[in-house]
């Protein structure tokens, strides 16, 4: 029975690779992929674009809040300037230098937030493309989802039904057997199991001598090819 189990455990594994690899070369899985990464590129340059808008208005804020600070210190310095009761031409002369200065300081600060308002409003446009572009994109992601989906869902049972057979098949494979195969398949490309053809090895295609295949007869017993040292079944 063993080598028996053997064969049909390596036909159900070369089954299960076959299907793995048809999913991962699935083109809507190719497509699905691309949507995600662009999703996440327009997601990174979206993030980065609003860290940098929300720089933008806190610098906003705080030129507004001292431009308001200037005009209300110009306020106040007129206020004394024109309220008649410095008559000291000194002084007076005085006040209306602070009043020229702060206003220029504050011309110059005005200009300054005519810039950052113009920065504001490209960051703002920019960020409302990149919020239709996010949106798209998540569309496409979402469609190319559910057609991987669609396209996958059959290989996906195959897959489930055949891993379900698998263990079956494993209940009449001793461990130590299990652990050999596991091996030889890693080492030979997947192919741990080979059929006899006449007398020639399927694994390896080459003749056993005469005395070998003499002794590939009890059932029970593991045979392994004395060139690709291949576990052996005989055709049924
Ligand atoms: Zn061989």
């Amino acid at each position: 029975m063993t080598n028996i189990a053997l064969h049909e455990l390596q036909i159900i594994d070369s089954h299960i690779g076959r299907l793995e690899r048809e999913l991962t070369s699935l083109a809507e899985k190719r497509t699905l992929d691309l949507k995600l990464s662009e999703l996440g590129r327009l997601g990174k340059i979206s993030s980065d674009k609003a860290h940098l808008l929300n720089k933008e208005q806190a610098e906003q804020k705080a030129i507004e809040d001292k431009i308001n600070g200037l005009t209300n210190k110009v306020s106040r310095e007129e206020a004394r300037l024109y309220s008649g009761k410095i008559s000291n031409p000194k002084e007076l002369k005085g006040i209306e230098d602070e009043v020229k200065a702060l206003k220029s300081h504050r011309d110059r600060d005005e200009t300054k937030l005519l810039e950052i308002i113009e920065v504001i409003e490209e960051l703002s446009a920019e960020q409302a493309k990149l919020n239709e572009q996010l949106q798209t994109a998540r569309v496409e992601a979402d469609l190319a989802q559910a057609s991987y989906e669609r396209a996958g869902g059959d290989v996906d049972m195959q897959l489930r039904q055949a891993s379900a057979q698998r263990e079956e098949i494993l209940k009449a494979v001793a461990p130590d057997t299990l652990k050999l195969y596991d091996r030889l398949r890693h080492e030979k490309q997947g192919l741990a199991v080979a059929q006899l053809d006449g007398s020639t090895c399927g694994g390896c295609h080459m003749e056993l001598p005469a005395q070998e295949l003499g002794r590939i007869v009890a059932e029970e017993q593991v045979w392994r090819c004395p060139h690709c040292r291949r576990i052996l079944v005989r055709r049924v």
